[in-house]
């Protein structure tokens, strides 16, 4: 049988790099697209050692020329667009370049497969964030959007856009609505990274405290490489739709920190109310974790949960990893981490 072809858009973010090493597996060719940037090296993908094994491409999402150079090149059969500007706090201060990205970036893709005569499959990165300020105690494939970021309205006009051509143009086109998903490979600007990899600088005395938002924001956090196993299967399907994935429970940031601090071991107790709400290491009363309100938000998703029982009908997928084994994991991985810090 001859290999199957796949793009990936964003192969240097997380999910990325983590499809990428799926797909490798199951002995697809896989070509990468890549902005320039002055990074030396991809580390996601030197950390899973696959950096070797896929094809990279150099373009920028927002240049519909090259992408028509790359479609050119290539005989692809299954696009995977994870490219995005994918931080809400930044697209507060960046609603213009999230917007090019992230919607204008997806229905260039979305153009060049219309124009093209064979049958390119296209999987879309939606997000719970489109749910936003959702009134669903759980939130599945019918419920509501509401977003609250300029993230947020980029990914609902692309989520849009991948509806309308699958309709329009009869493409295989599907979005995973997939709700927030970390792993040892997370960016560290996102909450859950920030805290173990805070926790750990702290733990071995390479930091004081860390400053953080809002603490009682909930998010289902599942594990990234449990989740790209969805996107492939929603493209393998026979009849494109589009899936919620999740992990159906969620906890509040604190209860994250709190997990985290179980797995050091640490001694702490929370005091004050508000922004004077502190964590306290009570082996030498030091405040470890401090609120600072410059990482809080203009409009806030207070709380997402997600419904996956489509996806377990009808692609047979389920999380397969818990919040305490995630916490573990990223605990684990941020310690190794910043003790190695030091030899280089
Ligand atoms: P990351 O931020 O880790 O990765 C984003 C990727 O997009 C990076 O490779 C980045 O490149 C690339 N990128 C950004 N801007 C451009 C551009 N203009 N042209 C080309 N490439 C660009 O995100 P994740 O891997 O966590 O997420 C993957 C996708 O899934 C994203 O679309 C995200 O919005 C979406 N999503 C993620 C969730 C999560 O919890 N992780 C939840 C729901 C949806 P560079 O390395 O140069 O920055
Ligand atoms: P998001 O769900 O895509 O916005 O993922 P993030 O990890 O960036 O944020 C998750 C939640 O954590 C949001 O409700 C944030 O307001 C909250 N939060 C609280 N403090 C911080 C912080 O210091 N950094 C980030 N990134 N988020 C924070």
């Amino acid at each position: 049988m001859t290999k199957k072809t796949a793009l990936i858009t964003g192969i240097t973010g997380q999910d990325g790099a983590y499809l990428a090493r799926f797909l490798l597996k199951k002995n697809y060719k896989v070509i990468g697209l890549e902005r320039r940037s002055a990074r030396s090296f991809n580390w996601r993908l030197e950390k899973l050692n696959i950096n070797d094994k896929v094809i990279i491409e150099d373009t920028d999402i927002k240049e519909i020329n090259n992408l028509i150079r790359i479609f050119d090149k290539y005989k692809v059969d299954e696009v995977y667009n994870l490219a995005a500007q994918s931080f809400v706090y930044s697209s507060f201060q960046n609603p213009i370049e999230t917007s090019l990205v992230n919607s204008i970036g997806t229905l260039n893709l979305l153009e060049i497969i219309r124009n093209k005569k064979n049958k390119i499959k296209f999987y879309q990165a939606s997000t719970s964030e489109m749910f936003g300020e959702s009134k669903s105690i759980k939130q599945d494939e019918k419920t509501l959007f509401h977003p609250r970021s300029p993230y947020a309205t980029s990914k609902t006009f692309a989520h849009y856009s991948v509806q309308n051509y699958r309709e329009a143009y009869n493409l295989h086109a599907v979005s995973g609505i997939l709700f927030n998903h970390e792993s040892p490979l997370r960016g560290e600007e996102f909450i859950t990274r920030k805290i173990t990899l805070g926790l750990s600088k702290i733990v071995l005395k390479k930091q004081k405290n860390l400053k953080i938002g809002n603490l009682y924001a909930k998010r289902d956090w599942g594990y990234a490489d449990d989740y790209v196993e969805a996107m492939w299967k929603m493209l393998q399907s026979k009849k494109p739709d589009d899936y919620v994935i999740a992990t159906g429970k969620n906890h509040s940031i604190k209860q994250f920190i709190n997990e985290s601090i179980k797995a050091l071991k640490l001694k702490t107790k929370w005091v004050g109310k508000g922004l004077n709400e502190k964590l306290i290491n009570t082996e030498n009363n030091k405040a470890i974790i401090v609120i600072d309100k410059k990482f809080f938000r203009p409009t806030e998703v207070n709380i997402l949960k997600g419904n996956y029982q489509k996806a377990k009908r009808e692609l047979k997928w389920k999380p397969k990893t818990n919040f305490s084994k995630l916490v573990k994991m990223m605990i684990a991985s941020d310690l190794e981490y910043v003790k190695n810090l030091d030899k280089n």
